[in-house]
């Protein structure tokens, strides 16, 4: 799912890692100074919000829409765990291919192909 205001997005003219930190304390600074200044921020935190809320806390990872994980969580009312997957996640939401994630990430297509279709299953429930 890719959405015209993702073209934007300043998160995806540097490095993803930045937006990928690992665990739910180290979401870097630096990234929530970058979607400080992001033209698309309100949609972003607006998707954030409508996507995490649909999902189990499993999927909320990482800065995102200007906010980190422990603010998301607050708001959303539960905590984050399974960093990889939400990147995974992320990143086919910014319309990235399983190949390019698993190329990005140094995971096998397989790793990526079952996060996604785990991620379905839930979105269906
Ligand atoms: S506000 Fe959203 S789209 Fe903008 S840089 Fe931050 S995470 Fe990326």
């Amino acid at each position: 799912m890719k959405y015209e205001w993702m073209d934007q997005a300043l998160c995806a003219q540097v490095d993803p890692g930045l937006f990928f930190s690992e665990g739910p304390r180290n979401t870097s600074r630096k990234a929530l100074r970058i979607c400080s200044t992001c033209p698309v921020q309100p949609e972003c935190a607006a998707f954030a919000s409508a996507l995490e809320g649909d999902l189990t806390a499993k999927y909320r990872y990482g800065a995102w829409g200007g906010k980190s994980v422990q603010q998301r969580a607050i708001e959303g009312g539960t905590p984050q765990v399974d960093a990889r997957d939400e990147q995974i996640i992320r990143m086919t939401n910014r319309g990235m291919t399983p190949g390019e994630i698993a190329e990005q990430l140094g995971i096998s297509d397989r790793t990526v192909a079952r996060v996604r279709a785990a991620h379905r299953e839930q979105e269906a429930v």
